[in-house]
């Protein structure tokens, strides 16, 4: 039985979020007015934080002090510990996240030695130019405006200091313009290499995928954040009913729990040799 697991990144495999970490560390006198800056109808987090490293890099932050803010961010021995788990025992495991290509790297890469224990990282894109980091949309270079009758529209971004290869624009109507994590999902699922998925979560923007999953799935959603409180108010008009089985989990001892119950050992947990099992 071949698992795939799928990872949210900030307060899911990381104790924290990177976003709001690496702003804390370095501009606190911004980050006291995060909530004001983010302005909610009319940007994507995406743009959101593009505008957030903008402004880190009016103060002089710079990429290493970015790469050292990050050397004391949280991940939990037992979260470490539950992924390797599931690595040595019949798992994929990818990380969908709404942070970005750079701070996971330095998270998982540099600071935590783990990235290649992922097969796959889906994260809005990031590339430094003249010394800033640019933060651009996982999914089409959308941004979010409102025409004169006060309806939201979408427009192209500009792109001049961003040369891409072609984005993918997606067509869910329950997230934001920037990222569809579903989407994403939805590939690994019709790909049919897995029997199950187990998807750890923590917000509003991890609903959409649970969503798609099915009764043999697995939903770990962490207690008294977004996603839970989400789940908990009842279902919203439109909103699709998840079907995988759900647990809460506070810590990451939980979670690590939850993965030895339901997934078992493998006999040669050690290798990756042929396996000939006849499944049908
Ligand atoms: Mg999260
Ligand atoms: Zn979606």
């Amino acid at each position: 039985m071949k698992n795939l697991i799928v990872f949210d990144f900030d307060w899911s495999l990381l104790d924290e979020n990177s976003d709001a970490w690496v702003v804390k560390q370095l501009a606190p006198e911004i980050y006291g007015q995060w909530r004001t800056l983010y302005q909610r109808d009319t940007e994507t987090w995406a743009e959101f934080m593009d505008k957030m490293m903008g402004m880190l890099h009016e103060r002089n932050v710079t990429k290493e002090h970015i790469e050292e803010s990050f050397r004391t961010v949280p991940m939990r021995e037992a979260m470490v510990e539950a992924v390797r788990y599931c690595k040595e025992n019949n798992s994929d495991l990818i990380i969908i996240s709404g942070a970005n290509e750079f701070f996971i790297e330095v998270i998982l890469g540099v600071h935590f030695g783990m990235r290649e224990i992922f097969s796959a990282v889906h994260t809005h894109r990031s590339r430094w130019h003249q010394g800033r980091l640019r933060v651009r949309p996982y999914h089409a270079p959308m941004t979010i405006t409102r025409d004169a009758a006060g309806r939201i529209v979408r427009e192209k971004l500009d792109e001049e200091d961003c040369e891409e290869e072609a984005w993918k624009e997606h067509s869910c109507t329950v997230c934001t313009p920037d990222l569809c994590k579903g989407e994403i999902l939805a590939e690994y699922i019709q790909s049919g290499q897995y029997d199950r998925v187990f998807y750890i979560g923590d917000s509003d923007n991890d609903f959409c995928p649970s969503a798609l999953l099915s009764k043999d799935d697995h939903v770990l959603l962490r207690k008294d954040f977004s996603l839970h409180k989400r789940l908990q108010a009842g279902q919203k008009e439109g909103d699709p009913t998840i079907s995988a089985h759900l647990h809460l989990w506070e810590r990451a001892e939980d979670v690590y729990s939850i993965f030895k119950t339901h997934i078992s050992p493998s006999p040669s947990s050690s290798s990756s040799s042929s396996s000939s099992s006849s499944t049908s």
